[in-house]
């Protein structure tokens, strides 16, 4: 008895909420997302913040006593954003979007960020099929807080058409097949090539929808499609995946799948970042921004192997991600020796000279990360 009364409470303010606030459903044009909305109109009254008349513009004077970005926060849940307690400013929260409502598994999809002085917010829902994009500004002047246009633009949605690729040909096959990546492994990972050029095209996909594209050249050059989201490359595979592989390269991650490891994705690009003491906060940290743009998916995972390239810069990223990762579940790979002097540099090489058996157990083999540290701390 006690423990259903318990659980009960639990649902209770959404439950009274409603209740008490359908004379706000009916004196608002709160549209048809009634239960989000009703909530998140009526919890204003939980907050010191007094709600200005339903037809008064807010202004200035109003906000006078009252912390702007309480008032901020009213201007959102009036659009059915409920801030919670991580909602303050300088920081990313992740909040339920009123819009999709998380979808089937009802998660907290939309990253609402309220700058410094709290006269503005902006927000993007990270489900590919919502991907509602905003800002609010507490005086309802555009351009305001000098924030430029730019940084609010968020990604458009792609299609293979629009990019203009296509299934590779014969010769990006046989690269690949020299590589050792099969057809098959190309196919399911949606690798493309320009129209009617050599070149190659990884596509970046979230829940199956192209978000950004990086293109390759045969002599090794690099560039983005404009407009492409900051995410690991294979993220839909790791969707539910209690241990993770990051390698530093598409062409690394094609290669775990031919020794046998799906759950494993790719940093966009190389470059660790500066190695300060200190980690800048996650909203100034631009270099690892789609470590945090992946955030949800990583959050969930107990176990990941760093199998980045056996250089300095490869080692850098290592340190740079487990730091930030956390070291305490953190893998490292023990790249095999190639000769006398030297070692092999990344999975492709293994896949390559070794095979994919021979990959699989340099995965298996991987060793925990405060580990290899301390000994890399003994040689020095
Ligand atoms: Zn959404």
């Amino acid at each position: 008895m006690l423990i259903s009364l318990s659980s009960l409470c639990l649902y209770r303010p959404l439950r009274t909420t409603l209740f008490f606030s359908t004379h706000h459903l009916l004196s608002t044009p709160l549209s048809s997302n009634s239960l989000v909305h009703i909530w998140s109109y009526s919890s204003s009254h939980s907050t010191q913040v007094s709600i200005a008349p339903a037809n008064v513009e807010q202004n200035e004077e109003q906000t006078i006593g009252v912390p702007k970005v309480d008032v901020l926060k009213q201007k959102l849940e009036l659009l059915g954003i409920i801030c919670d307690s991580s909602c303050v400013p300088g920081h990313y929260s992740n909040l339920l979007c009123p819009k999709c409502n998380g979808g089937q598994s009802m998660e907290r999809s939309l990253s609402l960020y309220i700058v410094q002085k709290g006269d503005l917010a902006r927000w993007r829902c990270f489900r590919t099929d919502c991907n509602w994009a905003e800002q609010v500004f507490l005086d309802g002047k555009a351009g305001h807080d000098g924030v430029k246009e730019k940084e609010v633009q968020f990604s458009r949605q792609m299609t293979k058409e629009s990019l203009r690729l296509e299934p590779p040909g014969e010769k990006l096959t046989a690269y690949f097949s020299e590589r050792m990546i099969s057809e098959k492994t190309l196919w399911r990972n949606g690798v493309m090539q320009l129209s009617s050029e050599d070149v190659m095209a990884f596509t970046y996909r979230q829940n199956g929808l192209l978000v950004g594209c990086k293109y390759r050249t045969i002599q090794k050059r690099f560039w983005l499609e404009k407009g492409s989201a900051k995410i690991l490359y294979g993220i839909d595979d790791i969707n539910d995946a209690a241990e993770v592989i990051i390698v530093e390269g598409e062409i690394d991650k094609l290669s775990m799948e031919e020794a046998g490891f799906c759950n494993c994705v790719s940093v966009p690009g190389a470059g660790a970042g500066k190695n300060s003491a200190k980690l800048p906060p996650m909203e100034k940290d631009t270099a690892f921004r789609y470590l945090w743009n992946s955030k949800l998916y990583l959050d969930k995972v107990s176990r990941i192997i760093l199998a980045t390239d056996n250089d300095a810069p490869g080692q850098a990223l290592a340190r740079a991600l487990a730091r930030r990762l956390g070291t305490y579940r953190c893998w490292q790979v023990r790249w095999p020796k190639k000769d006398e002097f030297s070692c092999f540099k990344d999975a492709n090489e293994v896949l390559k000279y070794m095979g994919p058996d021979a990959l699989r157990k340099v995965i298996e083999s991987s060793e925990p990360y405060q580990q290899c540290v301390s000994e890399a701390d003994k040689v020095v």
